[in-house]
């Protein structure tokens, strides 16, 4: 099995100071130890093993992710300079996706003619309406920061650059409809919702709401909107599983996690998510400097990673649902003493939206020996 998808860290500071985030505010501290932006003798290291990685294993396609704290901190020169470095150093016949996870506050006209340059795929996080939004992505004055992320949103609009799209953490506590509508009327087109993150050991607080009913929400209203034009990717992806093809997400189906991420200090490790488990349980003193991707991927953690559903306990792996959830995001299965052992901290919720997902979707379907089969599974 190999890795198809590369993180790099360009900067580990963030611009927000976002309730929820992962890198800073859920008890992970290793950002503090790291320098604020990548050195580019470290990012020409970082793109040679992640290059000479795929060619010894004959890889045809990556994708390469500019991520942070907030990416675009490192400045316009420092991501173009990358860019064309990256372009040069890569083996002709590798196809290299560049995507970019920002959070839209520094978005303007020059950032878009870069990204445009590259066809680099930009994710902008935007969490529904202002007061919504502004409850938990604020910046370190507590100011909120939907006024700018909306107008980088714009921006993108009126430059007809189409390769862009939302992601928004899902909040049961608000209406998932009223998130979808909001962003239908800021004209997105492509969307996710992604599922918050917590683990066994840091449960999701109880609300009177569940994320399923957030998740339903939004659900019926795409799926009777019937616009092929409006995409979110973890519904695809789900719907795509029930059809029997297969999941292009590491967090939906029964597939490996099989990131790797490298720091801006050149340090490799696995998906970044990991790092909400426990604090410093991604740091595996690696580091581009004198280690390969396939020493990371050698190491026992990796190989949990890979193969994540071997640890699924009985009831996953009896499931009705099974071939479609996966257990869920390996990260939300943790559990301090049983490890990964253990099924998603949302498999209730999990369990809930697919079913009615599964059931609206086999109803559509006309031919009865598909609907049969899906029924069966
Ligand atoms: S719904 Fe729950 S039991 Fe079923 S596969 Fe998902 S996490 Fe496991």
């Amino acid at each position: 099995m190999v890795c198809t998808s590369f993180i790099i860290k360009v900067t580990s500071r963030c611009n927000l100071n976002c309730s929820y985030c992962y890198m800073f505010n859920k008890g992970d501290t290793t950002f503090q130890s790291k320098p604020k932006i990548m050195l580019r003798e470290t990012a020409i290291l970082a793109l040679n093993k992640i290059y000479s990685y795929s060619m010894k294993h004959k890889i045809s396609e990556i994708d390469v992710v500019l991520h942070g704290g907030e990416p675009l901190l490192s400045g316009k020169e420092w991501v173009s300079w990358f860019l064309e470095k990256s372009e040069e150093l890569k083996p002709a016949n590798l196809r290299v996706a560049y995507c970019i996870q920002t959070n839209g506050t520094l978005l303007d006209n020059e950032w878009i003619s870069i990204f445009k340059s590259r066809s680099v795929n930009i994710g902008i996080s935007l969490d529904g309406e202002r007061e919504i939004h502004d409850q938990n992505r604020i910046d370190h004055n507590g100011n909120g920061s939907y006024e700018k992320v909306t107008k980088g949103i714009d921006l993108l609009l009126k430059s007809g650059y189409k390769k862009w799209g939302v992601l928004v953490v899902a909040d049961p506590e608000i209406s998932g409809e009223d998130v979808y509508n909001h962003l239908l009327d800021l004209g997105v087109k492509n969307m996710d919702f992604l599922w918050p993150s917590y683990n066994h050991d840091n449960p999701p607080k109880k609300s009177e709401k569940s994320l399923a009913e957030y998740y339903i929400s939004v659900f019926k209203a795409w799926y009777s909107d019937k616009n092929v034009e409006i995409n979110i990717r973890w519904f695809s992806n789900v719907i795509r599983l029930l059809l029997s093809g297969n999941s292009r997400l590491d967090c939906v189906g029964p597939v490996p996690l099989n990131q790797v991420v490298i720091e801006t200090d050149g340090s490799i490790e696995p998906a970044d998510m990991l790092r909400t488990c426990r604090d410093g349980l991604t740091r595996l003193s690696l580091n581009v400097l004198e280690n390969n991707i396939d020493e990371l991927i050698q190491t026992d953690l990796f190989q949990k990673c890979l193969q994540n559903q071997e640890l699924l306990p009985l009831n996953c792996k009896s499931c009705s649902i099974y071939k479609v959830c996966g257990g869920g995001y390996m990260a939300d299965r943790w559990k301090t003493e049983t490890g990964f052992s253990n099924s998603s901290v949302h498999c209730a919720d999990l369990y809930d939206v697919i079913t009615y997902i599964r059931y609206q979707v086999v109803e559509d379907l006309n031919d009865s020996n598909i609907k049969y089969q899906i029924i069966q599974e």
